[in-house]
């Protein structure tokens, strides 16, 4: 009977048990422990019980083993999906279902939390990106609790403490059991002063909200002296005063590391470069005799300037400006530097701010808009993805009045790739940091070799104490290897005199300061390696390794429409997947389950029908990924949204789904990255960057001295450096 139930609970259930354990037969008689996609504390008293979250529900089978005829309540600590994707099991049961206060909406209206056109400022969100992981069906609450409220069953009494921070407004749960004070303490933190995912705690743009509420809770938990720490997910703690304090101190070691290592509060360093002179155009300086910028107090606009003799201009980055201020500066520039033409306006990254302006140089001027290859779906249908302020968020308008809801690229660059104009030789470079979405671009300018570097170094060189990174934010796709890590050694190796960073940013012989950016960057990730519950820290940071494109598709009752499911194997050696994709009512995903094996450091991509039938809902859903890896069940980690209905505005604009296919009864197929969207001669399907770490440098032999070509050549084909 025990084989039999051992088999039938199989993958999906808990690998550990096939009944409730006791958490401590002697000190805790009617205590029990289940484990599925997170633990589930059973309570019992009799034959009726109290759980402390839920999992996948599996517990409910299982209760029978150990007396148990009924659950009475289910106290959530927090909203993610491990802790209730169980919970439409409990319909019918009679079981009641409490969860913080604080996390009401996000138990009762999750689909408030998933929006087919997002804004920067859009709640729970990294400027537009989410960080809450809500259940994929509503659960409505009886009862919602603050800090320090109590809560009694059967005479335990519990005391509800605030200990947000992996989450938004997670909860604690103190009770007294056989003179112990125990602590149901949720995600707060796990066995070895870990933390169960980094990305959940990603609250802001690198200004560590989420660190410094975990920080907080910490203390306020310590203050109660639990005797027993009952994790959410991993073992219980009988002694947690010293993980406590250790976690605390890596927290601490996290925050200093993570915030920003320039002056970002000083507000002045933007525009007080040691370079740049001003000029007889307002708002304008000069870095070089061809290299300009824009520049005043408080002002942090995207714009860089080459002029070349004949007059002709490439315009680096262009955005956070005013149109009317756009035309009186670029008419000053006429008139003043002989400015004749843009060519064309090469985008550092795919965040919106820096491109928001482009279609309007392209109206204007008729400058083409150039980007690196992995850039290109980014910038052109950001509503595929689920990353950080993508220009859609920004609310700006087209030329032609309509929403703007991507900007289309007409040369897309491969990595490494070089190009001549006026004179000048560039090359354009993958260079990942804040995201991994970046380019650098690279060349001589009046005998300096200047590096165009996106937003991914800002401050001033000369000052020690400055590391120069900008905001760590794993909703950028980020992991530090393709990251900071990454620019660190990349920069190192290209040795540029002079960079021009976004944001009006221009730093002056930065080798030292270079150095102290690469440093910090391995540092950092060793503050995130030590307090990842995974053994890569990968699998815990980045909130992409499986993930749907396109994140959002619309579909009316009865259409189909093909989605590409990415998954990712960050190690060495192979790793084994189940994918379930879990749906809420009216939708079907074929196939529902993937299963397979990716070789060392490999990508695989599978296509997914999903379908809405006849009967399906019209609004908003969420589906979900729930990851086996390895045989670690992970639960409904992921998502992506269906919007049922008329198909919105943003998609009917996009250029993968046209407004016929969407308006059509016949099933649609929007196929991520399937079609070259370009209109260039340059080939521009977009394809993932280079999967090996070395940093991929290009230069031309033209530019440099023989010595630095010969050094040049070795670099490209360079063993990796990243340790
Ligand atoms: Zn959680
Ligand atoms: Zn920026």
């Amino acid at each position: 009977m025990l084989l039999w139930i051992a088999l039938v609970v199989g993958f999906g259930g808990s690998a550990s048990a096939a009944r409730p354990l006791l958490v401590d037969p002697k000190l805790a008689p009617d205590l029990f422990v289940w484990t599925d996609t997170c633990n589930v504390y059973v309570l019992r008293d009799g034959d009726a019980a109290l759980l402390v979250d839920l999992g996948d529900g599996s517990v409910l089978d299982h209760l029978g083993d150990i007396g148990v005829k009924r659950v009475e309540w289910v106290l959530f600590t927090h909203h993610h999906r491990e802790q209730c994707q169980g919970a439409p099991r409990l319909r019918g049961t009679g079981a009641k279902v409490a969860a913080p206060e604080a996390e009401r909406a996000l138990f009762e209206r999750p689909m408030d939390f998933r929006k087919m056109n997002v804004r920067l400022g859009d709640a729970f969100t990294i400027h537009g990106s989410s960080y809450v992981r809500p259940p994929i069906q509503p659960i409505p609450l009886d009862r919602a609790f603050k800090t320090n409220d109590t809560f009694t069953w059967h005479g335990h009494e519990f005391v509800c403490l605030d200990t947000r921070g992996n989450s938004p407004g997670s909860m604690t749960y103190l009770l007294k059991l056989g003179g112990r004070r125990l602590a149901f303490s949720g995600d707060l933190m796990l066995d070895g002063a870990k933390m169960h995912t980094w990305f959940d705690t990603e609250w802001d743009y690198g200004f560590a909200a989420g660190i410094k509420a975990l920080r907080q809770s910490v203390a306020r938990l310590s203050a109660q002296q639990p005797a027993w720490l009952l994790p959410s997910h991993g073992k219980t703690l009988h002694a947690p005063p010293s993980p406590l304090r250790d976690y605390a101190e890596k927290l601490a070691r996290l925050e200093k590391l993570y915030l920003r290592g320039y002056d970002s509060e000083g507000g002045s360093v933007a525009y007080q470069d040691k370079v740049s002179t001003p000029t007889v155009v307002s708002n304008v300086f000069q870095v070089s005799p061809h290299l300009f910028k824009f520049k005043r107090p408080n002002f942090w606009p995207n714009f860089g300037l080459i002029l070349a003799d004949s007059g002709r201009a490439l315009v680096v980055d262009c955005g956070l400006l005013d149109e009317k201020f756009l035309d009186a500066t670029l008419d000053g520039m006429r008139a003043h530097f002989g400015l004749k033409a843009i060519d064309a306006v090469i985008v550092t990254h795919m965040h919106g701010d820096h491109f928001l302006e482009t279609p309007y140089l392209r109206e204007k001027w008729g400058a083409q808009i150039w980007a690196l290859d992995n850039m290109v779906d980014k910038m052109e249908h950001p509503e595929w993805f689920d990353y950080a302020a993508p220009i859609q968020a920004y609310g700006k308008k087209n030329p032609d009045g309509s929403p703007m809801s991507g900007v289309r690229v007409d040369r897309a660059f491969k990595c490494g790739a070089t190009f001549e104009w006026e004179g000048y030789r560039f090359t354009v470079d993958w260079m990942p940091g804040q995201t991994e979405f970046a380019l650098c671009l690279h060349g001589m300018i009046d005998g300096r070799k200047v590096a165009f570097t996106g937003d991914n170094i800002f401050g001033d060189p000369d000052d020690p104490s400055q590391t120069g990174h900008e905001a760590v934010v794993a909703h950028n796709s980020a992991i530090l290897e393709e990251g900071y890590i990454y620019a660190g050694e990349y920069l190192k190796r290209l040795q540029p005199d002079i960079l021009i960073g976004g944001h009006s940013f221009v730093m002056d012989r930065p080798a030292k300061f270079i150095e102290r950016y690469r440093r910090w960057a391995y540092d950092m990730r060793d503050a995130f390696r030590a307090l990842s519950w995974d053994k890569d820290y990968r699998y815990w940071f980045d909130p992409f390794w499986v993930r749907a494109q396109p994140y959002r598709v619309a579909l009316r009752p009865g259409e189909s429409a093909e989605v590409t499911l990415h998954i990712r194997n960050f190690r060495r050696g192979k790793q084994v997947h189940r994918i379930e994709i879990h749906t809420p009512p009216g939708l079907i995903a074929e196939p529902a389950v993937l299963e397979g094996q990716l070789a060392d450091g490999s990508r695989k991509s599978v296509p997914v029908h999903v379908r809405a039938t006849p009967e399906a809902a019209g609004r908003t859903h969420l589906l979900a990924m729930d990851v086996t890896l390895d045989g670690r069940r992970y639960g409904e980690r992921f998502d992506f949204v269906v919007k049922v209905g008329p198909a919105s505005p943003l998609l009917r604009s996009g250029l993968g789904a046209t407004r016929d296919d969407l308006a059509g009864n016949t099933p649609i197929h929007i196929v991520g990255l399937s079609k070259p969207i370009c209109n260039s001669s340059i080939p521009s399907r977009t394809r993932e960057p280079n999967n090996t770490l070395e940093p991929r440098i290009s230069m031309n032999a033209a530019s440099r001295t023989e010595t630095v070509t010969t050094m040049t050549t070795r670099l490209c084909g360079a063993a990796t450096t990243i340790r």
